[in-house]
């Protein structure tokens, strides 16, 4: 995992004074550190019975697809409001300032899906309950949540404390 963290760069007051952003863009481009992320982000779910894996966007497209790729089942994307263009279910959720949305193809999940969500960064936790909250909303089941990066100050996983959550780095 140390390996992993040498990957990620710090981008002081992006996208906005007094944030640190956590920049996993070095990491893709590894191809031996984007292997090692990949293969520890579904460790822990081989063998289990997920139908799916939903990635958020649009950093969670990045992982969600290569986590969906070696699991052999298909990838939901969670996308920003007026991206997909059939039929959406929609959820908004609370940022620190202002408000977001979600949506999902409602034809995508239904009950008897057992469905990952795999992001890059677990940080507040509100994109990750607004997408498990999603998912459910469909009909589908949460096995679990996935990221790459957790940001343990900031207690995202008190937001999520119904579902098992697996982080491979943490700050
Ligand atoms: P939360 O909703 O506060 O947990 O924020 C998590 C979402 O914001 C994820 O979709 C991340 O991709 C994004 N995000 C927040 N901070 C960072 C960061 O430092 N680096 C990369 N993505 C971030």
């Amino acid at each position: 995992m140390e390996r992993l963290k040498t990957k990620i760069r710090d981008i002081p007051d992006f996208p906005k004074p007094g944030i640190l952003f956590k920049d996993i863009t070095p990491l893709v481009r590894d191809p031996a550190s984007l292997r090692l992320a990949v293969h520890q982000l579904l460790h822990p779910f081989l063998g289990q019975d997920i139908t799916a894996v939903g990635g958020m966007e649009a950093r969670g497209f990045i992982f969600g697809a290569l986590v969906a790729w070696e699991l052999g089942v298909g990838f939901i994307p969670l996308r920003k409001p007026g991206k997909l263009p059939h039929d959406v279910q929609s959820i908004s959720y609370h940022l620190e300032y202002g408000s977001a949305s979600l949506e999902a193809h409602t034809d995508s999940l239904g009950p008897g899906d057992n469905v990952l969500l795999v992001d890059d960064l677990l940080a507040t936790g509100g994109t990750a309950k607004a997408s498990c909250d999603l998912v459910e909303s469909l009909g589908a089941t949460i096995a679990a949540c996935a990221f790459v990066i957790e940001l343990d100050f900031l207690k995202g996983r008190e937001k999520l404390s119904n579902y098992t959550i697996h982080s491979l780095l943490h700050y």
